[in-house]
């Protein structure tokens, strides 16, 4: 029987975001510079052990998803076999995965077999084009591969795609039909300042209520539907459409009077916010010996220090309040 965890503004925290490594095959502009980042050090990463650890104390505690995401999952050798090893943890409920799909396709079988609960796959555009823009790669073809094989072997599945002014916003009515045929939700993102630079815009332009704009001129009936408790999206129906659509409004911040969610770097920083610069260096203690115990006190420390919401995070950061780092260091 899992406890239960709350924080100090009385939120159930159920959900661990695990970024696996800060490494990726993509280059998407909104998430890294064209020349990528400067890369975690590989001892500086969690090894497979730590995470396993990591994963079982908190749920332990009280978590019951995880979230697999980076940088991209599967460029970290036998990932497939970690997260094998994670679908073994008694009390984890569900695991679940965030890919930009580029290497996916070949571990679909395995997903499967480990009970994979759902799959988020990021695509900003369906024009081979302005995916090769938008990520630096040419690499649709194997991503829309990727896409096909999922729903072929019925793992639930939502598309990602960031909503970016003046690349992709030709792409909203086309990604939103995907829904149509298909059981797939298909989610829209207000794009985010972590782009390892810092903001590419002074005002967003592309907020959820613009999104919702442009999705009625194609789609006036579009009607509002009663979120899943916790759930960062908006959800919308479209008449005669299998999938849902989903408006995620990371930028505005809404969500987070309801949010679940703690993440875990690739190096190993405990985040109880999206937009704090990491709360709790858990590696350290870590490697320095701590027991379960203390890690697990610790742990409670950080959880009883949550800041209000993402504005409150972003205030609270020592740096000036700057957001810079790449979002592959985070994990979304
Ligand atoms: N590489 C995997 C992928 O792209 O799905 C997993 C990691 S990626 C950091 C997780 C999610 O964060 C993706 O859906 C991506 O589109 C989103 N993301 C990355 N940078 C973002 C930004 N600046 N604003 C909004 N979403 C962003
Ligand atoms: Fe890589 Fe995902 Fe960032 Fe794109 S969004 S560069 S796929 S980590």
């Amino acid at each position: 029987m899992n406890n239960t965890l709350f924080d100090n503004h009385g939120r159930p925290l159920t959900y661990l975001r695990l970024a696996v490594t800060d490494r990726c095959n993509l280059r998407c502009f909104y998430c890294m510079p064209a020349g990528g980042i400067q890369y975690i050090p590989r001892k500086e990463l969690l090894s497979f052990e730590e995470m396993e650890r990591l994963v079982r104390l908190l749920v332990s505690m009280g978590i019951q998803k995880v979230r697999i995401t980076g940088g991209e999952p599967f460029v970290r050798k036998d990932m497939i076999h970690f997260m094998e090893s994670l679908s073994s943890i008694e009390g984890l409920q569900a695991i679940n995965l965030t890919t930009n799909g580029v290497l996916t396709g070949q571990y679909i079988s395995q997903l499967k077999a480990l009970g994979i609960k759902s799959v988020n796959l990021s695509i900003d555009s369906l024009d081979r084009e302005r995916f090769a823009r938008i990520t630096r790669r040419d690499e649709l073809p194997e991503v829309l591969r990727t896409l096909d094989a999922l729903l072929e072997a019925g793992i639930p599945t939502k598309l990602n795609a960031v909503v970016m002014d003046g690349q992709n916003e030709e792409d909203l009515i086309p990604l939103a039909m995907l829904s149509k045929d298909h059981p797939l939700d298909v989610r829209f993102i207000e794009e985010m300042p972590f782009n390892g630079e810092g903001a590419h815009y002074t005002q967003l332009k592309w907020t959820w209520q613009a999104i919702l704009d442009k999705l009625k001129t194609q789609f006036p009936d579009i009607q509002p539907v009663k979120a899943e408790a916790h759930a960062t999206a908006r959800q919308y129906q479209l008449a005669g459409h299998q999938g849902k659509i989903g408006i995620i409004p990371a930028f505005s911040r809404t969500f987070c009077g309801s949010c679940n969610r703690i993440r875990l770097t690739a190096k190993g920083q405990l985040k109880t916010c999206l937009y704090d610069e990491g709360v709790l260096d858990i590696k350290a203690l870590m490697r320095a010996g701590a027991s379960d115990e203390e890690l697990k006190k610790a742990f409670l420390s950080a959880f009883s220090n949550r800041a209000k919401d993402g504005f409150d995070a972003e205030n609270k950061r020592k740096k000036g309040g700057k957001i810079s780092e790449s979002m592959s260091t985070i994990g979304g």
